[in-house]
């Protein structure tokens, strides 16, 4: 069985907006929902864990059920960062998971296929997806270039990433013993000595969050729906 937790409780303060940016419109509905659509779409997929700001829960399970967002299994408080967010959605994914699938509240454009690509390349456990770097990396500091990384084989992670429950869940444990914290899933599952498989993502699996994405992300959806 698969399950899908769906990191959404940032407050979006790089959006310079006083709503969380999951909650701004795109096309006639709110990225969130959006998402959530999108993500509802693949096949095999048996329920979705939502955590959003603690101040938003009960607006955003009236919001999911009256524009009749399918598949929610529940809507649960997010914390401080979105490693919190995860684990606390992770506490309510059924123990008959095998696999759990996590996706960004904020990328609506996982066009068809692509969870169930990551899904296939997780057989060993674990896997994420991405694009490989096209331009010339550069470490800055204090506005002056400090170094310029080999670009060889480095890649920008995207999600939607896919491991095991219990991969995550000794993951996440891990950390939290740790006292780590992690941009992504996929490094803390690194940090146990397990392959991550990476998978390509797709150009278009756009993570929003500036006012320029959002421009970005409306001129995409304007015409045609890409998601
Ligand atoms: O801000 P960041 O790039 O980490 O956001 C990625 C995703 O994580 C977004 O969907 C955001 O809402 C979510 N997040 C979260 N809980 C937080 C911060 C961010 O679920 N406390």
């Amino acid at each position: 069985m698969t399950y899908a937790i769906v990191p959404a409780g940032g407050v979006g303060s790089r959006m310079g907006s006083p709503r969380p940016k999951q909650y701004l419109r795109l096309g006639r509905a709110p990225i969130l929902v959006a998402t959530l659509r999108a993500l509802a779409r693949t096949p095999g997929l048996a329920g979705i864990v939502v955590a959003v700001p603690e101040a938003h829960v009960a607006a955003t399970r009236r919001l999911l059920a009256r524009q009749r967002v399918p598949k929610i299994l529940d809507v649960v408080a997010g914390g401080a960062d979105r490693q919190e967010s995860v684990w606390r959605a992770l506490q309510r994914v059924p123990e008959r998971a095998r696999w759990v699938v996590v996706h960004d509240g904020v990328r609506p454009f996982i066009a068809g296929g692509l969870v169930a690509r990551v899904r296939t390349a997780a057989a060993g456990g674990a896997a994420t997806c991405g694009m490989p770097v096209r331009e010339t990396v550069k470490r800055v500091r204090a506005g002056a270039v400090e170094a310029t990384i080999d670009r060889d084989g480095l890649w920008t992670t995207q999600t939607p990433q896919v491991f095991t429950r219990a991969l995550l869940w000794e993951a996440h444990e891990k950390a939290r013993r740790d006292g780590f914290a992690g941009t992504d899933d996929a490094m803390l599952v690194e940090r146990l000595g397990t392959t991550v498989a990476m998978v390509p993502g797709l150009e278009q699996n756009l993570k929003i969050t500036t006012r320029e994405d959002l421009r970005t992300a409306r001129g995409w959806a304007r015409p045609r729906r890409r998601a």
